[in-house]
């Protein structure tokens, strides 16, 4: 791009360019103002991502309906309740606990809610997330049958924050692989959410389905 000061919404242009036509962009607006939002909609941007609930329920009810709002962060049982009525997608479900408690208050609130269930990849230990094992055991003990109003679509995950390109490609093809060997037992999955500003590009070459861009977007936080 020419200008050396590109709009929010060139941004997003120019990384829609990039992607694979099945890859679904998310802007991950946190800590960003509504202004920043309306923005990015002139780009026909309308999947945002918020990692905290109070600002994701500030934000819902400020901008048009016509957003799909994902929760990528992590999300406490107690929080569930508030974003129910009208979250799109919930990126990081990591425990059979949260899973109970979407169900119910999806169930209460006569709506089916999406959610992906995250798996730990990163070699650091503050990320949240499924181990591999554990989560191929929960799903083959046949867990998700009696959840009936969370619906989950896939999987997602976190890579280690470094520069070694080939450790987060090898932790993406881990957790592309890890989707694939469920896919069987699982044939309605169609989401596999991974890659942020520092490695979107090499989540597509692994096989992302959908990406989560934040300050590459929006600028730094
Ligand atoms: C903040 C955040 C992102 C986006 O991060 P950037 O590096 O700014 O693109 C993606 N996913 C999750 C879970 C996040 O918390």
């Amino acid at each position: 791009m020419s200008d050396s000061n590109p709009s929010i919404a060139d941004r997003i242009a120019s990384i829609r360019e990039e992607l694979p036509p099945e890859v679904t962009l998310v802007a991950v607006s946190k800590t960003k103002p509504n202004t920043s939002i309306q923005d990015a909609m002139e780009a026909d941007q309308l999947d945002f991502g918020e990692n905290r609930v109070q600002e994701l329920q500030e934000k819902e009810a400020a901008l048009p309906k016509s957003i799909r709002w994902h929760q990528i962060g992590h999300l406490q049982t107690n929080k569930v309740k508030a974003i129910v009525p009208f979250v799109h997608l919930i990126h990081a479900v990591d425990s059979e606990r949260l899973l109970v408690e979407i169900d119910r208050r999806a169930k209460n609130h006569g709506r089916t809610v999406d959610a992906l269930l995250q798996v730990h990849i990163a070699q650091e230990d503050m990320k949240f997330g499924w181990q591999a094992p554990d989560l191929t055991r929960f799903i083959e003990g046949n867990a998700l049958a009696g959840l009936e109003h969370v619906r989950i679509r896939g999987l997602m995950g976190m890579a280690t924050f470094t520069p070694d390109h080939q450790q987060v490609a090898r932790e993406f093809k881990e957790l592309r692989l890890l989707y694939e060997s469920l896919l069987d037992s699982n044939p309605s999955w169609d989401t596999l959410s991974m890659g942020m500003s520092g490695d979107w590009r090499i989540a597509i070459d692994e096989g992302s389905t959908m990406i989560r861009v934040g300050s590459s977007i929006f600028g730094g936080r």
